[in-house]
């Protein structure tokens, strides 16, 4: 229900001016240019009235305001329109709805809901629901008595669509409309999103397989290399061993062989010798030879001193027996001499004496034989002789015992050499026979030791590969190489050619490998995966998109129906109505509104780029099913049959009659979906009396559904109103208002 409106620098209304509006009927009275029009202006512009020819300006700042000598211009014009909501006539929670709208000099426009800057499109989705359209259908200014009987049969569609309510529900298939085509945009920029990805997307997965397929070959080829490179160790292993095994012996033999060949050459050698051996012989031959002499010599001397001795033996022996006889003594001459001298020297006579005692004594006992030398010797100097001669043939004796020792000895020695070099000449033929045979089985033994180099060369070469192999391995394969040496190998005493066949296998497995790309193949698959991911997200997106355009598609269709039957039944509402009214208007005759569809060459482009058109729901079943063909426009036509007269057709009606018929269409339209208010400014004008009766009583049943503010100058309809307000102008030019009993407003209208 209407509270009250506030204007305040509006138009003429300079200071803040408050209409209350208590009552069912409020009349608002007033002489001419007193600012009546104004008031109902002020309505349409709070309510978001956008045409400013609506609201007699040509741009907002006309709307504000414009001062006088006395008072000064506003700088803005506010309007506030409040709403009794207990009884929930909008949508929203609060017990009171204030609508505000406010225009500046430069023209911008701020709307208020409770205080709240809000959108235009906020306010009108809000009035909507309460009947109170764009199209202001309830609000019939000055002159627009008969607006709905001069519209066009589309602008007169809307004014009764408004009036039906269904504004919302084409708003809403309006927006839904857009949603679609929005919808149907991003369906299409979507899909060409997809038809963009998918060649990479394809090409992708060929790289991936291709990457699945290297990994598998890369899992098969780890397994494949660690058997061949454990099998290679183990060859080499048991190579190595087997050659150790048969090069061990060999050496020894060839060492043993090396000794043996230095003994015999040794052997040779002394063999050799014989020669200086011969010498040797020779000498030792010489040696015996002179001691042979040496001894003979000796057994010589050895009879001549037998002799000798003999002789003297037989002299002593005379001499001995001569002593027997000592007067036959004789003593030498010379000794007498020499007996004489001594004595001669002694003054002694007893030493004297003494010493021709030992004289004579030692005379007694010598002979008187000379010896073998023919010297006359005494006895024991031939004695002595003979001693002498006894220890020289002893002496030659001992010599020829030497002597013979010394030939045994030449002879043992010459015996020796002689046995000796008849060895020597016997082993060093021996020896020759034995280098002989040496030098071949030293030779059998080098050629097998070559072979077995050979075979410890290859066996390197093999081992050297499979080093690089490994290398290669670890360079290909990463860390599954490693840990080979644990795989476990079943029959392991297999043929060569069979690793040979595995080693050529695995150089194909490793090209085949590298043909498929060696990498990892994480960014591919990275890539992949993402772009995948974006695909799907996108085929989701795509599959939620039409979803929402089959829903959006249904719903635009329900609502098409919806406003379709709501529409044709509406119609046949207000007809019944209309009807009523027309003919306790006119006494009988008949009216009514009929839908017709005239044929109209647009096309869709051209619509939806005007978004703020409306269509009707016959117009876009009608683009749906033919594109872009010509268009049927739906519109309403009224069809009205006076009484007692033969004119059809509004034509031909009067401007009274308009003015009914009009009214009649009015209240019919208000009577089927009334709106909370309904301004009627001077639509009583061109009545007469009997008919200003008629109208006042529409009037008072139609204030049953509608709060009404009636702007007039008519008595009657003055009469039916519970307040009255008068409008003045004042001198300053500026509205004023004054709250009036009926006698006062019946003066001041006049
Ligand atoms: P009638 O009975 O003849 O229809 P009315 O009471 O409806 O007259 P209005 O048309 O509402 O009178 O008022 C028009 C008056 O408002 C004019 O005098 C006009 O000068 C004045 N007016 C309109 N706009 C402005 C403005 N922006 N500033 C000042 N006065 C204005």
């Amino acid at each position: 229900m209407l509270k009250s409106l506030e204007v305040s620098g509006f138009k003429s209304f300079a200071k803040k001016t408050e209409l209350h509006f208590k009552s069912k009927i409020t009349a608002i009275v007033g002489p001419n240019g007193s600012g009546k029009s104004n008031i109902a202006e002020a309505f349409r512009f709070v309510l978001g009235e956008q045409s400013m020819k609506s609201m007699r300006g040509k741009r907002g700042e006309d709307l504000i305001w414009n001062g006088s000598t006395e008072t000064a211009r506003s700088n803005r014009s506010r309007v506030k329109l409040v709403f009794d909501n207990s009884k929930n006539i909008f949508d929203i929670d609060f017990d009171e709805v204030i609508i505000e709208r406010v225009v500046n000099r430069d023209g911008s426009n701020e709307y208020y809901l409770n205080s709240s800057l809000v959108r235009l499109k906020d306010v009108i989705e809000l009035l909507s629901e309460a009947h109170i359209g764009a199209s202001g259908h309830h609000i019939i200014s000055q002159g627009e008595a008969d607006k709905i009987l001069s519209a066009n049969i589309k602008e007169r569609k809307e004014m009764i669509e408004d009036a039906l309510g269904l504004k919302i529900y084409q708003y809403k298939r309006e927006e839904s409309q857009r949603k679609l085509l929005k919808t149907e945009e991003n369906i299409k920029q979507v899909e060409s999103l997809r038809r963009e990805i998918a060649p990479h997307l394809r090409f992708l997965k060929k790289q991936v397989d291709k990457v699945e397929r290297a990994e598998q070959l890369r899992l098969k080829l780890s397994k494949f290399y660690r058997e061949y490179l454990k099998r290679e160790q183990i060859y080499i292993e048991k190579s190595k061993k087997e050659i150790d095994n048969s090069k061990n012996p060999l050496t020894q033999k060839l060492e043993e062989l090396d000794k043996s060949m230095g003994k015999a050459k040794e052997v040779l050698n002394t063999s050799r010798n014989k020669d200086q051996k011969s010498e040797e012989l020779l000498d030792i031959e010489n040696k015996i030879e002179k001691e042979r002499q040496n001894k003979d010599s000796l057994y010589r001397e050895i009879g001549k001193i037998e002799g000798e001795i003999n002789a003297n033996q037989k002299i002593i022996q005379k001499i001995e027996t001569d002593q027997k006889s000592e007067d036959n003594k004789t003593v030498p001459l010379k000794e007498i001499e020499k007996l004489e001298k001594e004595i001669s020297e002694f003054r002694e006579i007893s030493r004297i004496i003494q010493r021709i005692k030992d004289f004579i004594e030692s005379h007694r006992t010598k002979s008187d034989l000379s010896t073998n030398s023919g010297q006359v010797t005494n006895l024991s100097e031939l004695v002595s002789l003979n001693n002498n001669l006894e220890e020289k043939k002893i002496d030659m004796e001992e010599k020829i015992e030497e002597s013979n020792i010394y030939l045994n000895k030449f002879s043992f020695e010459y015996q020796k050499i002689k046995e000796s070099i008849e060895k020597e000449k016997n082993s060093g033929r021996e020896a020759e026979r034995v280098m002989f045979k040496i030098s071949s089985e030293q030779s059998e033994l080098r050629g097998q030791l070559n072979l077995l180099e050979a075979e410890i060369k290859r066996i390197k070469i093999i081992e050297e590969d499979w080093k690089r192999e490994i290398q290669e391995g670890g360079v290909l394969l990463g860390t599954d190489i490693l840990g080979f040496e644990n795989e476990e190998i079943l029959n392991s005493e297999e043929e060569r050619a069979e690793q040979e066949q595995r080693r050529r296998e695995l150089e194909k497995m490793k090209i085949r490998l590298e043909e498929l790309g060696g990498g990892s193949g994480a960014e591919v698959t990275k890539e992949y995966r993402e772009t995948l991911e974006r695909d799907e997200f996108l085929e989701k997106e795509l599959e939620d998109l039409k979803k929402s355009a089959d829903s959006l598609e249904i719903l635009i269709k329900e609502l098409i129906e919806k406003l379709d039957i709501e529409f044709k039944e509406g119609i046949e509402k207000i007809n019944k109505t209309f009807q009523e009214f027309f003919i306790l208007m006119f006494d009988g005759g008949n009216a009514f509104l009929k839908i017709v569809k005239n044929e109209k060459k647009r096309s869709i482009i051209s619509e939806f780029e005007d978004e703020l058109v409306l269509r009707s729901s016959d117009e876009i079943q009608n683009e749906m099913e033919t594109g872009e063909q010509n268009k049927i426009e739906t519109g309403i036509d009224i069809e009205v049959s006076l009484p007692r007269k033969r004119i059809r057709g509004l034509e031909m009606l009067s401007g009274g009659e308009r003015a009914l018929t009009s009214i009649a269409l009015l209240f019919a339209l208000s009577q089927v979906n009334p709106p909370p208010f309904i301004i009627l400014d001077e639509t009583d004008a061109a009545l007469d009396e009997a008919n200003s009766k008629k109208y006042g009583d529409m009037i008072e049943s139609l204030s049953k559904v509608s709060q009404l503010i009636l702007i007039t100058h008519n008595r009657e309809t003055m009469s039916r109103a519970g307040v009255i307000y008068g409008i003045t102008m004042g001198r300053d030019g500026s509205s004023r208002l004054l709250s009036i009993a009926f006698d006062e407003a019946v003066a001041v209208a006049k």
